[in-house]
């Protein structure tokens, strides 16, 4: 099978691998698609994959083989499965932190999601992996791991039940998915999205947002003006740094929540004054990837048609494409990129 296989310099290559064959309880799927995501450019951007490495976890497979003992999916099946399964049972899982559970780390798909041929360990088989209905898209089913990510990020914010207005910083796939599972949860909240790149904006206006350039003062007067001078509750950062934490922090209202969501550049400080935060009691928190409880909510919004977010794919690439995929995605020429195998 053609695998695309990190080099160390940061690039991809297709090269050839055996297929593997699923043990019990596994499951073998062949691709038909798998997003480009922010985490795998920013692997390859810092060079952090080991030579031979295969990226991608954000996959639509079809069943080719099923493992001895597996009775929940027939061949042909359209499927979903993550790449991280937490335990459920350990103490970080207890305690609600199940993302940094040393098994949620383990990558149940082998050898990564941009491959011709994909495994799924038992682990995903048993508790994570969907049948995706007919009437759903590949590309809509695609979006049900980020999703996850996006849902974790929401729930973390601790919204209110009364609708309030809510900030994201950058227009890019995961900025516009938040806004578009947000729209899906709390239709009547108000969402301002946050870029410097205008087409950006205008893309994120189209799918119902109101926008602003960035600047921390315009930024706040959208939010006074539109919150009435209270301020927003949650800002979700999806850029990451502190230049963007900085302005979306500077439009929360007292007891808002800012929400982390991306990387920042390595060891780089906040550089925020802390003084606002004791006496706003505003919150900064952390969100990392997805649990299976948000995987099955975004699992059951997607499956319903509550949730689609096609239209933030903009290309459908074959996998010997992917540099071209990282190079469109690097230079934000692209938002969400789908690589299949189908144009070899
Ligand atoms: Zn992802
Ligand atoms: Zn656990």
């Amino acid at each position: 099978m053609k695998v695309a296989a990190c080099d160390d310099d940061g690039s991809v290559r297709i090269v050839e691998r055996d297929v593997p064959s699923p043990a019990r309880g596994e499951l073998l799927l062949r691709l038909r698609w798998c997003g480009l995501c922010g985490t795998d450019l920013f692997k390859l951007n810092n060079k952090l994959p080991a030579a031979g490495t295969v990226l991608g976890h954000e996959i639509v497979g079809e069943v080719v083989e099923r493992g001895e003992g597996v009775v929940a999916f027939n061949l042909g099946d359209r499927v979903l499965s993550p790449h991280h399964v937490a335990c459920g049972v350990c103490r970080l899982c207890r305690r609600g932190a199940s993302t940094k559970c040393a098994a949620f780390l383990e990558n149940l798909l082998e050898p990564g999601g941009f491959s011709e041929f994909v495994l799924v360990r038992a682990r995903a088989v048993r508790a994570a992996t969907w049948r995706v209905p007919d009437h759903i898209t590949d590309a809509a089913a695609s979006f049900l791991e980020p999703a996850a990510c996006v849902l974790r990020g929401i729930d973390r914010a601790k919204l209110t039940e009364e609708p309030g207005a809510v900030v994201i910083m950058g227009a890019g796939s995961m900025g516009l998915l938040h806004l578009l599972v947000l729209q899906s949860l709390m239709p009547e909240w108000k969402v301002i999205v946050c870029d410097p790149i205008r087409e950006r904006l205008e893309f994120a206006r189209g799918l119902g947002a109101i926008t602003c350039d960035s600047d921390p003062v315009k930024l706040r007067n959208i939010v006074d003006r539109l919150t009435d001078c209270l301020g927003a509750d949650a800002v979700f950062d999806t850029v990451g740094g502190s230049g963007p934490l900085r302005t979306g922090v500077s439009a929360l209202r007292p007891g808002g929540t800012a929400v982390l969501f991306a990387h920042g550049a390595e060891a780089e400080p906040a550089g925020f004054e802390l003084n606002p935060f004791f006496k706003g009691e505003q919150r900064v928190v952390g969100s990392y990837s997805g649990g299976l409880d948000e995987q099955r909510r975004i699992a059951d919004l997607i499956f319903r048609g509550k949730l689609d977010a096609s239209p933030l794919v903009t290309d459908f690439m074959p996998l010997a494409r992917i540099n071209a995929a990282v190079k469109l995605t690097r230079e934000h020429k692209a938002l969400k990129i789908l690589l299949g195998p189908e144009v070899w």
